[in-house]
């Protein structure tokens, strides 16, 4: 039914049509959408009027930016315009929104949703007027649309209604005027109340209606700025402008970070934080020097500080702006002198962040004598501790105890102690795990919904029937015949890749390492790639994986199980004894693999003497080769670094973790390691080397100047000397911080220096040049991804590349347009930051419900100190926690810093409890976890030193 929508859409998603050509190529067939329009010369077929219910409507632009939640919700809007002006100005302001009006577009049947080109159209074309504004003559031209579809359809069938839906009274005016059907969103969802009470509670408020009913109430916030006044005081230099970073442990606490400058300013209390909301691009005013504060401590290394460092410019300042850049450099200038950490306030929001918010309401209604009849406020408290309390309007809040609710923000008075919020979505029962995993991908913007009838219409119609075609079998390498075996963690059922060894009678090796063919079923274009494309990888919850592509294909015909043929990508080598590399060779196959293995069974196969069958004589010639591998990686550099992942063990009937621990590694977790890198290395000298400025590569960076510095000065205090002037220097001084009988120690050390790093990241060739190609970490000048195209969709782009570089395939033409391929690799990396940090999130709910209702001593490490309190790692449990200072501790470490600051630029001692440590000291603590405002805290005391 909507296929020609989806067609519409399309066109001018990839835009770039400019006006001038628009101009010639005026139309004068483009149909209204109208199923049997008596006029269109082109019959339309989105719009149905069936029955009683005979209206069309259309939305204008602000309605739906402002209040999309109405418009999922209503069941009323079944037939409805969209002008094509109006989804373009939605797509440039708010991603979020535009991709869930496609999906509504492609998805529900009852919709039908049309969106008219009118800017195509010869009777709807508004050019712009001198001196007019773009975003006057934008709303002009949608009401000029509109007004011809009310016509057009007047005449079509005299019984259809056209009602103009505005959240704009100005714009509610102008339609009056010009004769239109017109109404406000308050005044539409107020007159089907009757039908639809529940809707109100979906309805997005105005700051000035939220002024009226907080009217009376203690103004708390200076006034915000106009968005005119900030851009002109940013241009002038009179402002600083970044992205608002809200303190994890401190709501009252902000940084932001000004790139280019490389400083920060701290904002500090609610009144300075003036409504600012983290992620919140903000401009900021610095306070006086003397409300500066001094910085004594190592900055904490939370891996997300990334997003806030490279942050595009919410307004554009002329980069040979003298004028700013003096004053900047001045401000500079006086943060060296002092030595402290600039402070400011915010004055005015340039851009609010873009999302939901779940999380839970308190069971007391508030007051406020002005709310309209039927509605209450609830104090709703989000899951992400970063964020203020919301007052929810709602018509039903006592329903909404207990549970798991998501909401929209909506606007913050400056009389309003927090934000107000509208309904968007229940979720499910507080504590349950569905509900809880649900919250999880949900607050990390990740797409869990089932694939679209589109998507699974491109998976082989047989389903797991499926065979291989005998004319795909012929254009391939058979390796059928050769022992081909997969190793992975326990249960893995997504297998990506599968390896074979054949000793040569030359004494030399073959080894293959075999990639499921995901790119012969995900073909460039279709609706499964587009899909793939946006969810750009699988995410994997403590007990939950959420997959990139459908099950069909994750779980049974690309995964390379030992249960039948399948189609692989295969990169084999031809290695002498010593791992050199002699030949390498690339194409497409067809394996039938012998055997799933996990990590501890493949293990267990080498490590048995008596078993000396041919398959696990050859995992050990791999094992002995990946060894020689990782051998010449270190040479060469590369790090060997910690992570603090956790593995956990359930119960078989409750499913409540009932252990947790650091995740344990086998010489065959390194074996498949060093195999998967030399895979991927290989492919990408081969990719670059015919595509050098299309290839889709991944680099990683020297670590993050300030923070390895600080890492090294505080070791250096400890008596150990971290090198870090190259990779090969850094791994080497690692090595060497050990300390006698304490294992840990040099792990954490290893952390730390894994948090001092940049994270990894995907980029298009055309967007750097040859040296920042590198990857630090591995130590290889070109590296990417290949092995794990089920999960992952740049490995998906990769074999493409690769299918091209060897002469089997075309690249499709989306792959060498470069700002796009750009735009995809910036989205592969933001959605693999929030894949890991929700794979986090709900390790730490597991960690949770494990502790719950324990207390448990442990020894734990200091692993850094702050101002409120020590970090420490309990190493049995791989937990990290805070010891938090005691009005005491406070006082007494105030007055050690003031002993110490005198002569040491860092602090590394700390008093808690009266007794007096230092960094990386082993303490005892008893481990407790709590909730507090509906967030899980892990709660560490301190019993005395170990
Ligand atoms: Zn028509």
């Amino acid at each position: 039914m909507n296929t020609s929508i989806s067609v519409q859409f399309e066109k001018y998603r990839r835009g770039g049509i400019g006006k001038k050509v628009t101009e010639l190529y005026l139309r004068d067939d483009i149909s209204c959408g109208l199923v049997n329009c008596q006029i269109c010369k082109t019959p339309g077929n989105t719009l149905h009027i069936e029955g009683e219910d005979r209206t069309i409507f259309i939305l204008d632009e602000y309605t739906v930016l402002t209040q999309l939640d109405v418009i999922l919700n209503c069941p009323k809007l079944v037939n409805v315009v969209l002008m094509q002006t109006t989804v373009h100005n939605i797509q440039k302001k708010n991603q979020n929104t535009y991709t869930s009006l496609r999906n509504l577009v492609e998805g529900e049947i009852y919709r039908n949703i049309h969106i008219y080109a009118n800017e195509y159209s010869k009777y709807t074309y508004t050019p712009i007027q001198q001196n007019e504004k773009q975003e006057t003559r934008d709303t002009r031209a949608v009401l000029e649309a509109a007004v011809w579809y009310q016509n057009h359809l007047k005449s079509s069938m005299r019984d259809i209604e056209i009602l103009f839906i505005t959240s704009d009274y100005q714009s509610h005016k102008i339609a009056l005027e010009k004769g239109l059907n017109s109404t406000t969103i308050f005044e539409f969802v107020k007159s089907i109340k009757g039908e639809y009470p529940n809707l109100m509670d979906f309805l997005g408020i105005s700051e000035q209606a939220m002024d009226i009913e907080f009217e009376g109430q203690q103004v708390l916030f200076q006034e915000h700025l106009t968005l005119n006044e900030l851009s002109n005081k940013v241009k002038a230099g009179d402002l600083f402008q970044g992205k608002l970073k809200i303190d994890r442990n401190d709501i009252n606490d902000g940084t932001v970070f000004i790139p280019k400058y490389d400083f920060e300013i701290k904002i500090i209390g609610q009144p300075n934080l003036n409504r600012a909301l983290h992620g919140d691009l903000i401009a900021i005013e610095l306070l006086p020097e003397n409300e500066w504060i001094s910085s004594n401590y190592m900055g904490d290394n939370e891996d997300e500080e990334e997003d806030f460092k490279n942050v595009h410019e919410a307004v554009k300042t002329n980069n040979s702006n003298k004028q700013l850049e003096e004053k900047y450099l001045n401000v500079v200038e006086k943060i060296k002198k002092l030595n402290l950490n600039p402070t400011g306030r915010v004055v005015g929001v340039i851009k609010r962040i873009q999302r939901y918010f779940c999380g839970e309401v308190t069971p007391e209604a508030i007051n406020l004598p002005n709310l309209p009849s039927g509605i209450e406020l609830r104090e709703f408290i989000p899951a992400d501790g970063r964020f203020p309390h919301f007052y929810l309007r709602t018509t039903n809040g006592s329903q909404l105890q207990g549970k798991k609710i998501q909401i929209g923000f909506d606007n913050w008075s400056k009389s309003s102690k927090y934000p107000l919020g509208h309904f968007k979505m229940l979720i499910g029962d507080s504590g349950d795990t569905k509900a809880e995993g649900d919250v999880i991908l949900l607050e990390h913007n990740v797409e869990y919904r089932a694939f679209s009838k589109q998507v699974l219409d491109c998976l082989p119609p047989q389903d797991d029937k499926w065979q291989i075609p005998q004319s795909e079998i012929k254009k391939r390498v058979d390796l059928r015949g050769i022992n081909v075996c997969s190793i992975d963690p326990p249960g893995c059922k997504d297998i990506d890749d599968a390896l074979h060894c054949i000793s040569l009678p030359n004494g030399n090796f073959e080894v293959g390492v075999h990639i499921a063919d995901v790119s012969y079923f995900v073909r460039p274009d279709t609706a499964i790639d587009k899909e793939a494309q946006n969810r750009c990888t699988t995410v994997y919850l403590v007990d939950r994986r959420t997959d990139m592509l459908p099950k069909l294909l994750t779980e049974t015909l690309c995964s390379l199980k030992d249960d039948g043929d399948r189609l692989a990508f295969s990169v084999v080598w031809v290695m002498d004894k010593d791992a050199n590399i002699i030949e390498t060779r690339y194409h497409k196959s067809i394996i039938r693999s012998v055997a799933s293995l996990n990590y501890g069974k493949a293990q267990s196969m080498i490590d048995d003497v008596n078993d000396n069958s041919e398959l696990t004589k050859s995992i050990r010639n791999l094992n002995m080769l990946a060894k020689k591998l990782k051998q010449k990686r270190i040479e060469n550099g590369a790090l060997s670094l910690a992570s603090t992942q956790v593995k956990f063990t359930f119960d078989d009937e409750t499913h409540n973790p009932v252990d947790v621990q650091f995740y344990q590694m086998y010489e065959t977790n390194s074996l498949i390691e060093e195999f998967m890198l030399l895979g991927n290395v290989a492919v990408a000298e081969k990719i670059v080397s015919h595509f050098p400025s299309i290839s889709i590569l991944r680099q990683h960076s020297q670590p993050k100047p300030k923070q390895i510095k600080e890492l090294s000065q505080i070791l250096q205090k400890i008596g150990f000397n971290l090198d870090y002037s190259s990779n090969r220097n850094l791994a080497d001084s690692l090595d060497k911080v050990n300390r006698p009988n304490d294992h840990f120690f040099n792990k954490l050390v290893r952390i730390m220096t894994t948090r001092s790093m940049n994270e990894a990241t995907y980029f298009c060739t055309a967007d750097a040049d040859y040296p920042e190609f590198y990857h630090y970490g591995l130590a290889a000048p070109l590296y990417t991804h290949f092995t794990s195209p089920i999960r992952r969709y740049a490995d998906v782009l990769v074999h493409r590349l690769l299918a091209a570089a060897i002469d089997i395939e075309a690249i499709p033409a989306y792959m060498s347009n470069k700002l796009k391929m750009a735009k995809i690799c910036e989205k592969m990396n933001m959605r693999n930051r929030m894949a890991r940090f929700a794979s986090r999130s709900s390790s730490d709910y597991n960690t949770y419900l494990f502790f719950k209702d324990k207390q448990i001593e442990e020894v734990a490490m200091v692993s850094s100190i702050s101002k409120t309190g020590a970090t420490v790692v309990v190493p049995r449990y791989g937990l990290e926690g805070q010891i938090k200072f005691s009005e005491k501790d406070l006082k007494e470490n105030e007055k050690l810093l003031q002993e110490l600051k005198q002569n040491q630029s860092l602090i590394i001692d700390f008093v808690v409890n009266g007794n007096r440590h230092k960094l990386f000291d082993y303490l005892k603590v008893r481990v407790s976890v709590g909730m507090k405002n509906f967030h899980k805290q892990i709660t560490l005391e301190y019993l005395g030193p170990n």
